[in-house]
């Protein structure tokens, strides 16, 4: 499918290696890629979850350090996951958008209708990872980035996982979005995607960590693993702290929420910012242009605006080029 990927932008130099999991690819579970450790003692169900675009290698990097560094839980249980392996398996650093997915984005099947009717790779790996993403209480997917970008973590809509983001105490930037119009991610399925008072102790939160292939994304992925596990209660700060050193960084200076308050969908491939936007801008007066959409002048809706993941590398009729959203301090 020439949609998937747009050889005519220009991509930055990718400079991460191509991490190899081959010791770890048959995982403990049954399913390839899934490894379950249960402490038999009390506690929540953590999981990790990696490669849901084969293309983002830095959460790859981190599960392998994980496993490497032989980290099991002390309380409750730990899962750690490669979702798209047959993605992964196509990775070429030239042409890297093109192992995002096989056949369609693994990260829009999460309905049961879909992941039911089995008609793709994608649904069927989801098929396979549900019981695993269903046992779980707390979630990290990890992915990365088609622009360079500081690192934003994602927390859908639900107050309590806003709430966990400023406990981790990074990144700097959160953004509460309420995900896409053509499918469920991973972290909104089943009762990652209630309510507050109907979700009893479930909280997910998918960390996007930076360009693809900047080697920084693995520090910060490996620092939001440590983050998260240590909240989750599975494993304590301190086993954390020996078992990975160097993966904890320093707390972010100060965190922002952005609220994303919607989308700018492309009406052609023609759409085009008024500047290289990376992301992160901050515009202080309503009405400012910051992009052409076929002809039509792209405006900031209100003062103060952020513009959120901007990127043109995918553009065409219908798809999201960039999100305005409204910035709090935590
Ligand atoms: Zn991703």
């Amino acid at each position: 499918m020439s949609t998937r990927m747009d050889t005519t932008a220009a991509s930055p130099g990718f400079s991460l290696p191509v991490p190899d999991i081959s010791a770890w690819r048959a995982g403990n579970t049954g399913v390839e890629g899934v490894w379950h450790f249960d402490s038999g003692k009390p506690g929540r169900s953590t999981m990790v979850s990696a490669l849901v675009h084969g293309n983002e290698l830095c959460g790859a990097w981190a599960l392998k350090g994980l496993l490497e560094a032989g980290v099991r839980p002390e309380q409750g249980r730990l899962t750690l996951a490669f979702c798209n392996l047959d993605a992964f398996d196509r990775f070429d650093a030239s042409q890297h958008d093109a192992s995002r997915f096989t056949d369609e984005d693994l990260n829009r099947q999460w309905l049961n209708e879909r992941i039911d009717a089995g008609d793709t790779r994608e649904r069927r790996r989801a098929a396979a990872l549900r019981p695993f993403v269903q046992q779980a209480d707390w979630l990290l997917d990890i992915h990365s980035m088609h622009e360079p970008s500081a690192p934003l973590l994602l927390t859908g809509v639900q107050p309590r996982n806003l709430a966990l983001a400023h406990a981790m105490r990074s990144p700097e930037h959160i953004v509460v979005d309420a995900g896409h119009k053509d499918g469920v991610r991973m972290r909104d399925y089943g009762r990652f995607g209630l309510p507050d008072a109907e979700a009893g102790d479930t909280r997910s939160l998918l960390i996007e960590c930076g360009f693809h292939g900047d080697p920084a994304s693995l520090q910060v992925a490996q620092d939001q693993c440590v983050r998260f596990i240590e909240q989750s209660g599975v494993v304590g700060a301190q086993a954390l702290a020996q078992q990975l050193p160097g993966w904890r960084m320093p707390d972010a200076p100060r965190q922002w929420a952005l609220e994303v308050t919607g989308p700018v969908v492309a009406t052609s491939s023609a759409f085009r910012f008024v500047a290289p936007y990376t992301g992160l801008e901050l515009f202080e007066k309503a009405g400012t242009v910051i992009g052409d959409n076929d002809g039509v002048p792209v405006t900031t809706p209100y003062d103060n605006c952020v513009l959120v993941m901007p990127s043109v590398r995918q553009a065409r009729a219908g798809v999201t080029v960039v999100r305005f959203a409204q910035r709090t301090l935590l």
